[in-house]
C-alpha cells in the first residue's frame, strides 16, 4: 500500500459507529438507532443540513467520550483505522477541554488519548501524534487555556495547535492570544480557515494565528480569477497563502457534505497553480469515508497520479509538526512507497 501522510483528522469525528454504541451504552445515553450500520448512516452530514444538525452529530460523541478509557480507546482506533489505509504518519486533533464534563482533568484527558495512540502507533508502526484544538465560538479565556495545556504537552505526543468550530460567527481573531501562547510555546500551528467562510475569513486567520497550515482553504478559490478551470490571478489573500506556502489540509469529502461536489472542488486548480497541498479525512465517521476513499477521489475526480500523490506526501512531510528525525524517515518511506 501507498504510504500516506494525514495531517487533518479528528479524533471525535472518526469514532467507530460500533464503538459510539458501546460508549453510549455503558453511559447511559440514547442513540439514534442501536445499530451500527443506521448510525454511520445517520451521522453522515449531507449537503444543506443545518449547521446546528451537523454539530449534533460532534455532541452526541464527544457526549459518550468522557471516561479515561474510552478516550483510550477510540484514539487507539484511530491509528488502526488509519494505519490500515497505509498512514504512516498522523496528526490527530481534538479539542480537550470538550471531554471534562464527566469529572476527568485536561491532563488525564490528554494522557488518556496521548497513551491510545501510543498503543496503537505500537501496534501498527503508524507514529501518531496530536494537535489540541480550541473552538471558535468557546470564551478566548478557554483557547488560551487549550493553547496552554498543549505547550504543557509538548514533547509528551503534542505538537500543535489549531483553532475549530463555527466560522460563520466566530472569527479567528479574537482567539489572537491562543495562538501567541501555542507560538510562544514551540508549537505548530494550523488554523480552520475558508471551510464555511470565505476569504476575509482566511485573512484574518492569518493576521491572528500566523499559521504555517490552513484547515481547507476551501474558499480561497473566491480570491482567485478563474478563466477556463484555472487560476489565472491570485488575489491579495491567496497570493498570500501561496506566495508564503502556507499549506492547505484539503478536505474533499468533508467540504462535499456542506455543499461543494467533490468534482466542483478547486483542488486540480489549486494543485496547477503551485499551492501545497495534503490529503485529509476531516472527520471519517461523521462524513462517512476513509484515507483510501479520499485519495480515490483526487484520483477519479480530479486526475492526480501517482507522481503526484508523491509530491503532495512529501509536502505534507515538509508541513508536518514533528521533529527533524521523523520527517527525514516518512520522506525516506514516502519516496520509496510511490
Ligand atoms: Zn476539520
Amino acid at each position: 500500500m501507498n504510504p500516506k501522510i494525514v495531517l487533518h483528522d479528528h479524533l471525535d469525528g472518526g469514532v467507530r459507529p460500533a464503538t459510539v454504541i458501546d460508549l453510549a451504552n455503558e453511559a447511559g445515553v440514547g442513540l439514534p438507532t442501536d445499530d451500527a450500520d443506521e448510525l454511520a448512516r445517520w451521522f453522515t452530514i449531507v449537503p444543506g443540513m443545518s449547521i446546528e444538525a451537523a454539530w449534533q452529530r460532534f455532541y452526541l460523541v464527544i457526549g459518550v467520550l468522557q471516561t479515561e478509557h474510552g478516550l483510550h480507546r477510540v484514539a487507539r482506533e484511530a491509528v488502526e483505522d488509519l494505519a490500515a489505509d497505509g498512514v504512516i504518519y498522523a496528526e490527530s486533533r481534538f479539542a480537550p477541554l470538550g471531554h471534562l464534563a464527566g469529572g476527568l482533568s485536561a491532563d488525564e484527558v490528554m494522557a488518556a488519548v496521548i497513551s491510545g495512540l501510543a498503543e496503537g502507533e505500537r501496534a501498527t508502526g503508524c507514529v501518531a501524534r496530536t494537535i489540541v484544538c480550541g473552538i471558535r465560538e468557546d470564551h478566548p479565556s478557554q483557547s488560551v487555556d487549550a493553547a496552554e495545556l498543549a505547550v504543557a504537552w509538548k514533547g509528551r505526543g503534542v505538537v500543535g495547535f489549531d483553532l475549530a468550530g463555527n466560522e460563520f460567527e466566530f472569527g479567528a481573531d479574537s482567539h489572537a492570544e491562543a495562538f501567541a501562547v501555542a507560538r510562544s510555546g514551540g508549537l505548530g500551528v494550523t488554523v480552520h480557515a475558508g471551510e464555511m467562510a470565505g476569504p476575509e475569513s482566511i485573512a484574518t486567520a492569518l493576521t491572528a494565528a500566523h499559521p504555517s497550515r490552513i484547515g481547507h482553504g476551501l474558499h480561497l478559490i473566491d480570491d482567485c480569477e478563474v478563466v477556463d478551470d484555472r487560476i489565472a490571478k491570485l488575489g491579495r489573500v491567496a497570493s498570500k497563502v501561496h506566495d508564503a506556502g502556507l499549506m492547505l489540509e484539503v478536505c474533499v469529502t468533508s467540504n462535499s457534505c456542506l455543499g461543494t461536489p467533490v468534482v466542483d472542488h478547486p483542488v486540480r486548480m489549486y494543485r496547477d497553480a503551485g499551492f501545497a497541498l495534503s490529503v485529509n479525512p476531516d472527520d471519517r465517521a461523521i462524513t462517512t469515508t476513509t484515507v483510501a476513499n479520499e485519495y480515490e477521489l483526487w484520483r477519479s475526480c480530479h486526475g492526480f497520479t501517482n507522481s503526484e500523490f508523491r509530491d503532495v506526501n512529501l509536502q505534507a512531510v515538509e508541513a508536518a509538526f514533528c521533529d527533524e528525525v521523523t520527517k527525514a524517515r516518512l520522506r525516506g518511506v514516502v519516496e520509496a512507497g510511490w
